[in-house]
């Protein structure tokens, strides 16, 4: 049976994370932050000294690492380290990692797998250009510099953290930077994907845009 895979991309701070819980929310089906895989790699492997570049070690290290999905959550070997990943250094180790070929070569088989075996909406940065490239369902979420790192620090000032907005304007500049302009699966929008910018607008008229082109699809 073919799933229902919904792929939204964008930079960070487009407001993919709200949008897309809340469309998997409306349709019942799971929601799956392939960022959040990236980032645990990230932190994972810098806690445990592997080196970041293609190696047996990274290797073992990443066949050792079992994802599941849990609620809104990605666990890893059954522990949810959703808090600890949250950080702009938690963001810039998972954009360092995410450019080896080997990383987005097993992360990417997982993701794919998820979206065999349950229907997703699944956010990232290559879900529409690399990893379900056939779904008809392709939102490319994006919104101004300014207003992304706005969002970026009062999600992280509602967590209890520290958030300098300059501090996080350059860092989210440098990450999206490196994240565009890599050599495998940069972040672009696919041809057929719809663009919505989202800086002028609220998080209830982005799911509006995106349910009205997912029940359009799934009636037709
Ligand atoms: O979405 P989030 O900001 O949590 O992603 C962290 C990093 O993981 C991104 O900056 C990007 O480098 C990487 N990533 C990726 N491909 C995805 C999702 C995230 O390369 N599908």
């Amino acid at each position: 049976m073919k799933r229902l895979v919904i792929a939204i991309d964008g930079p960070s701070g487009a407001g993919k994370s709200t949008a897309a819980k809340e469309v998997a929310r409306r349709l019942g089906i799971s929601y799956v932050n392939t960022g959040d895989m990236y980032r645990i790699c990230g932190i994972l492997a810098k806690r445990k000294g592997i080196p970041f570049k293609e190696c047996k070690e990274l290797e073992e290290f990443l066949k050792a690492l079992k994802f599941t999905v849990s609620g809104d959550r990605i666990l890893v070997n059954g522990e949810d380290l959703w808090e600890e990943i949250r950080s702009e250094e938690a963001g810039k180790l998972a954009s360092d990692i995410s450019k080896i070929p080997l990383v987005r070569k097993i992360l990417v088989e997982i993701q794919r797998k998820i979206g065999e075996e349950m229907d997703v909406v699944m956010e990232g940065r290559d879900i529409g250009t690399n990893v379900f490239p056939d779904t008809p369902y392709k939102f490319f979420l994006d919104a101004s510099l300014e207003v992304r790192a706005k969002r970026r620090a009062k999600e992280l000032r509602e967590m209890g953290l520290e958030a300098d907005e300059e501090e996080i304007r350059k860092k989210m500049k440098e990450r999206d930077l490196q994240d565009r302009t890599r050599k495998i699966n940069p972040l672009k929008p696919a041809e057929d994907a719809k663009i919505i910018d989202t800086t002028n607008m609220t998080v209830e008229e982005v799911v509006k845009a995106i349910m009205e082109v997912v029940s359009e699809g799934i009636k037709g």
